[in-house]
């Protein structure tokens, strides 16, 4: 199939070929006439297999066939998690919209707000906006809703956790009833999906590779490493293999920083990412990175969701996340469109319960290399894709915390599932804390 027959005109056709697609990703095929007839969707696919496109094209089709946007009104709202994320997909909403006649902007937190209230005086076709700033603008009157046709949630199951629900329903609340729901992301808790299907009207629901899941294109292993050991290691692997583009995460701002320092005292040159840094200094460093200036960028989950940094080859957990499906989403930044990629997470005794999470996630068991020289003191336990009965201590018949290690197992179909749900939520909880003061920054 070519894009050609999918019903984009030819200004939009003619961008796809200069940007130089071919031919529709499976995810294109799927969304893109669903969004022309107007449904709502609910899209999975796996990380870089062109998602933006997949809603963004359609909506262009859309809009250039409807009337222009009025002042301070918006036909088409784009919310995304981060900052990053949304200046990027406006960049390509730019691009696929480069010859036709609609106007587009982004506005996020950390910046001044003045120029954007400037910027939305005379409304846009589409408007791309991190939640809190989004919620700001309206209540400024800057920005309404009055003919808004389409709702696009990218990273939908990160706009509906604990950390972004209460923004996202507020903007909501203040749409029309009437619209077109988009909602698009790599991943899906079964918590998640339930909640977002109360937000669409009956959608199609597209899932054009198993939920959940990591592209084949990314070789992954760990190395069972001490924690101390870790900064160490993670400079030998670099030097040794002679890395020279790195995305490595920290679970926390802090560990970013300090680990940056650590990779500079190696000589190798790191700048870090965080939502303690300047809007300013994240942008300076995401550039500095994706144009091959500094080696390494450190960085926390902010990066992990939706960032396309073109052939990035190699992506390194640092620690593990906390959430399983933020290491589908971490690991995603490299083999994207088809590309190869390696992802090395370092992994020490404390982490076993993370990796065991994330190996069901993903229903296999990842690869293990321990790197001589840093052999650990500390055991990391084999892990399994059962139901972990075995990790008991011998004779240890409280079942409680079995139910809480247990509860990624997506297979089990034993009547505890509910309560398991419950054990993700709590985690989804934790996790939400972290980014709930991050969300009330966007
Ligand atoms: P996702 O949102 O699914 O993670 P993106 O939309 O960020 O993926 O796209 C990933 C990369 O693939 C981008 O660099 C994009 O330019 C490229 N891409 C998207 N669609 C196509 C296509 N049909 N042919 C070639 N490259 C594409
Ligand atoms: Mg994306």
């Amino acid at each position: 199939m070519k894009f050609e027959d999918l019903g984009l005109s030819d200004d939009i056709l003619k961008a796809l070929s200069r940007k130089g697609y071919t031919k529709p990703s499976p995810i294109q095929k799927e969304a893109i006439p669903a969004v022309l007839k107007g449904r709502d969707i609910m899209a999975a696919a796996q990380t870089g297999t062109g998602k933006t496109a997949g809603f963004t094209l359609p909506i262009l089709e859309i809009l250039r066939k409807g009337q222009p946007a009025k002042a301070k009104q918006v036909r088409t709202l784009i919310v995304t998690p981060t900052r990053e994320l949304a200046a990027q997909i406006q960049e390509s909403v730019e691009a696929y919209g480069k010859h036709l006649d609609l106007t587009s902007i982004v506005v996020f937190g950390g910046v001044k707000i003045n120029p954007q209230i400037k910027r939305l005086h005379r409304g846009a076709d589409i408007l791309v906006a991190t939640p809190g700033r989004l919620l700001d603008l309206h209540q400024q009157k800057a920005v309404k809703f009055d003919d808004l046709e389409i709702l696009v949630l990218d990273e939908a199951d990160r706009m509906l956790d604990m950390g972004f629900i209460h923004d996202i329903r507020k903007i909501i609340y203040h749409l029309p009833s009437q619209r077109q729901n988009l909602l698009f992301s790599a991943t899906f808790s079964n918590e998640i999906r339930k909640l977002a299907k109360s937000l669409v009207n009956d959608p199609v629901e597209i899932s054009v590779s198993t939920r959940n899941t990591t592209a084949d294109t990314v070789k992954q292993w760990i190395c069972p490493v001490d924690k101390k050991q870790k900064p160490e290691l993670l400079a030998h692997l670099i030097h040794d293999n002679q890395w020279e583009q790195v995305l490595v995460f920290s679970r926390t701002k802090h560990g970013a920083d300090r680990l940056t320092r650590q990779l500079e005292k190696n000589q190798i040159t790191a700048v870090a990412i965080h939502g303690n840094k300047s809007q300013g200094a994240r942008t300076k460093a995401l550039a500095g990175f994706k144009k091959n200036n500094v080696r390494v960028l450190v960085a926390t989950d902010i990066a992990a969701r939706g960032l396309d940094i073109n052939q990035l080859p190699q992506v390194v957990n640092f620690d593990l996340p906390n959430v399983p499906e933020d290491y589908v989403h971490r690991i995603g930044r490299t083999g994207r469109a088809g590309q190869v990629g390696q992802a090395v997470s370092l992994v020490s005794a404390d982490e076993i319960k993370q990796l065991r999470d994330i190996e069901r996630l993903i229903g296999r068991l990842l690869e293990r290399k321990i790197i001589d020289g840093f052999e650990p003191d500390h055991d990391v336990p084999e892990s399994s894709l059962q139901p972990q009965k075995t990790a008991r201590k011998p004779g240890g018949g409280n079942s409680q915390p079995n139910k809480k290690t247990n509860y990624r197992n997506r297979n089990n179909t034993n009547k505890n599932n509910k309560k398991r749900g419950g054990g993700q939520n709590t985690q989804g909880k934790k996790k939400a804390t972290g980014t709930k003061s991050g969300s009330r920054q966007n």
